[in-house]
């Protein structure tokens, strides 16, 4: 069942626990998506990013997403658009009918940040769409980074409050200390903790976690022994994320770990059966080991079970 954003996140705010915004590229990956939460019984964030729309078309989006949601129709799911550039594209993804956008304007000044969140709010809350904005900058941080150069890049808990006051923002991602990708981390993981529950208590609304993936080590093991290559890439490790929701994160995105274990066992499948060329018999392997993270991932977040 399609739902908004806000439905699903706002009772994870009031409970406690984290839900998965999980981003697809293609069918394989989305069906994958919802059948991991049909088995943990899990509420689901689906996301699309701009380039991932563009890759299969508006209205395949859409399609794929109501059949799904229709397939498994007691899943409450929210379709999300992935770091909206522009209102235009937020507005497109709303009138197509996505159930929550995120406008990033992080890169902005503070004020211009909050203008352009501000307008997306307002269009988007018209069309009873929930939108997700971005505040600080995503990116690691190491123990020997002074005070000063912390707040030059992370979320400032006042301007946070003042943010979310002005603008009536759903939901909002603090920058803390992750980045995207694989390589999250120069040193040891860290995130700055005690920002994020400062920001939970100016704010009180639910907290997005980007950049989250944390390459589980037997996804890790396939990918490397497969003959990947990920440059001593290092993910935030499951304790960090209990952590990061016990401290106020409700919606935690998740992307790189997919990624990973897809494409390491459909290498698999071509290391060891040089001569298969049944697209299905790549894929399946790739499917399985996709559900099998996100299920285990939702115990971790706490959805597993609130439906
Ligand atoms: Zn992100």
């Amino acid at each position: 069942m399609l739902v908004t954003g806000i439905e699903i996140l706002s009772k994870a705010h009031k409970e406690g626990y984290g839900v998965g915004a999980f981003n697809f590229v293609n069918f394989e990956m989305l069906r994958t998506i919802f059948e991991a939460a049909d088995v943990a019984q899990s509420p689901l964030i689906v996301q699309a990013s701009e380039g991932a729309i563009k890759y299969l078309g508006m209205d395949m989006v859409l399609s794929m997403v109501y059949t799904m949601s229709k397939r498994h129709s007691h899943i409450p799911v929210a379709l999300h658009l992935d770091h909206g550039t522009s209102f235009e594209s937020c507005k497109r993804a709303v009138d197509a009918g996505f159930t929550s956008v995120m406008i990033d304007a992080s890169h902005h000044p503070f004020k211009e940040n909050l203008e352009l969140t501000k307008e997306v709010v307002d269009y988007a809350h018209s069309k009873g769409v929930s939108v997700e904005a971005e505040l600080g900058r995503l990116m690691g941080i190491e123990d020997n980074v002074s005070v000063d150069e912390k707040d030059a890049v992370l979320v400032n808990p006042n301007e946070a409050e003042e943010f979310v006051k002005v603008s009536q923002v759903d939901y909002l991602a603090p920058a803390i200390g992750t980045s995207h990708g694989a390589f999250k981390f120069k040193g040891e993981p860290k995130l700055d903790f005690d920002r994020l529950v400062e920001v939970k208590k100016r704010t009180n609304i639910p907290l997005v976690l980007h950049g989250a993936s944390s390459i589980p080590e037997s996804v890790r093991q396939t990918f490397l022994s497969t003959g990947g290559d990920l440059k001593g890439g290092k993910g935030v490790p499951f304790d960090f994320i209990e952590q990061s929701i016990k401290g106020g994160i409700n919606k935690i995105n998740i992307d790189t770990d997919l990624r990973l274990a897809f494409i390491g066992q459909v290498r698999k499948m071509a290391n060891d059966h040089p001569s298969e060329f049944d697209l299905r018999k790549y894929f399946t392997p790739g499917m399985e080991a996709v559900k099998a993270v996100i299920v285990e991932r939702m115990h971790v977040l706490g959805s597993a079970g609130k439906i």
